[in-house]
């Protein structure tokens, strides 16, 4: 491990401006540890450094793109073999403006099929390797993200996360995990899963970086009618104190289904909060229990109204069949989709289909509304609501693969906060054992929801508690 990816991004750029290092030596640094990739967290790594205003805030600085984000002229696929070659002939709004503050892209990193799944091994590109623990997975969906930031192959890196895809993989990785409010970034050039529900944001290796990632990140974008933009500039935290602070845990999210070692964790995690000044009390949200249900009602009707234009006309692969339309359709979506796309495509079509929707569709947004309401409540009482961010720590490749329920509970912390549009952050929480085994230790995460639009604060308690927390991410990055 060199000394310039040891940095994290914000000493980078400091470094850079006091003329020790160099933007280009800085790109040349993870260029090639990027290159060397054997995570397979990569599904393009760029040749040499791009050209890009070095002048600008962050310096010339590599960042790692998730796959789904349009990128001009570069490969663009989602995870999903139905894009393979898609080059877009333009590129997503985020990373544009990321560009014009400095960022230029190393790669773009691997991640499940059209951002569906818990662990990466849902891509057609293959499954990446959690740094940890290379017979363990990373997380997912951006799980090559998460795993390329916490080995030292990227500075920092975009996800994005439709009811977990940037905390959950951030947790298993060890690294941060910023879930903006919904609307507070724009979408544009983002393939989308469940539009409803999508946001991008920062993967980083502590909440500083985070902060200066995502102030570059938020904006009111005409051509993404869903965005608003943040009404304040987001600024780097400083707080070391949490006196007055009043956090929330809800029973839902913190019993039952979590890991011994991740429980024991978060306990340790609150017992630091409440020495910095905090209060803890536990609460109730009396619906989240049915929000994981309501999901995956929801995001695949989304789903299966935006995979609809992947038909062998307009992108990637095209399976010509017998000659007729019907069969260019369906043999292309055949042989383009995996099985868990096709699965999420058949739930929603069913799901919104006219004998149905009264009972699963709108049913499920009744919940989705519930479930803001009990948020809103809560954020009467408290400034922020902490949980586990995984119930497990990173487990073993092909372990779930088999079980499709037994991987969706893997969000059953994070979804709640997706239904209701607000902000979550991860951040590194210790390392817990996994159940009945003796080791390795593997990483565990924190997950603060604040209310809408208030990540200026959640970032603060974020960082007030990552300083005491002290998590030390080095064993990912030899
Ligand atoms: N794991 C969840 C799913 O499979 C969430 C994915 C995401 O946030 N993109 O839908």
């Amino acid at each position: 491990m060199s000394d310039i990816r040891d940095l994290t991004a914000r000493q980078a750029i400091d470094q850079i401006g006091r003329g020790a290092l160099s933007s280009d030596e800085v790109f040349g640094a993870y260029r090639d540890a990027s290159a060397a990739d054997e995570l397979n967290a990569y599904t393009w790594v760029a040749e040499a450094a791009p050209a890009g205003d070095t002048a600008a805030p962050l310096a010339g600085l590599p960042l790692a793109v998730k796959d789904l984000f349009c990128t001009e002229g570069i490969p663009s696929q989602a995870g999903s073999k139905i894009l393979e070659g898609y080059l877009p002939p333009y590129t997503a709004s985020v990373v544009e403006q990321l560009q014009a503050a400095g960022s230029r892209v190393v790669g773009k990193t691997n991640q499940d099929e059209f951002a569906m799944g818990s662990s990466n091994e849902n891509s057609a590109y293959g499954p990446v390797a959690n740094p940890w623990a290379r017979d363990r997975v990373p997380g997912g969906s951006s799980g090559g993200s998460a795993a390329a930031v916490a080995a030292g192959l990227a500075p920092w890196a975009l996800g994005t996360d439709t009811g977990g895809s940037i905390r959950q993989p951030a947790a298993m990785c060890g690294i941060v995990g910023l879930k903006p409010t919904y609307g507070s970034v724009s979408r544009y050039g983002m393939i989308a899963f469940a539009s409803s529900l999508d946001q991008a944001g920062p993967f980083t290796r502590d909440v500083t970086d985070a902060a200066l990632l995502y102030h570059h990140m938020t904006a009111r974008d005409p051509r993404d009618s869903t965005s608003v933009g943040h009404p304040e500039p987001i600024g780097l935290p400083t707080a070391t104190k949490l006196e007055g602070v009043r956090l929330g845990v809800p029973e839902e999210l913190t019993g039952e289904g979590i890991e011994h070692g991740v429980l024991k964790a978060f306990h340790a995690s609150l017992q630091l909060a409440q020495e910095l000044g905090a209060s803890v009390e536990t609460f109730t949200l009396p619906h989240a229990e049915h929000a994981l249900a309501a999901y995956y009602v929801l995001a695949p009707a989304e789903a299966s109204s935006n995979l609809s234009r992947y038909d062998g006309v307009r992108y990637g692969l095209r399976v010509e069949g017998d000659g007729t339309l019907m069969d260019l359709y369906t043999g292309t979506r055949e042989a383009g989709f995996g099985d868990e796309v096709k699965r999420r495509i058949l739930i929603g079509t069913y799901a919104l289909s006219s004998g149905y929707y009264d009972a699963y569709y709108r049913r499920a947004q009744q919940v989705r509304t519930k479930v803001a309401q009990d948020f809103a409540a809560a954020f009467q009482r408290f400034d922020a609501i902490v949980t586990p961010t995984s119930p497990t720590v990173a487990f073993r490749l092909g372990e779930k693969t088999g079980d499709p329920l037994a991987m969706y509970k893997g969000d059953i912390c994070t979804i709640p906060a997706s239904l209701a549009g607000l902000p979550g952050i991860s951040i590194p929480n210790g390392m817990a054992e996994p159940p009945g085994e003796d080791g390795p230790a593997l990483p565990t995460g924190l997950q603060l929801i604040g209310p809408a639009f208030r990540e200026n604060r959640l970032l603060q308690y974020a960082y007030a508690l990552e300083q005491v927390i002290g998590f030390d991410g080095s064993g990912a990055r030899a």
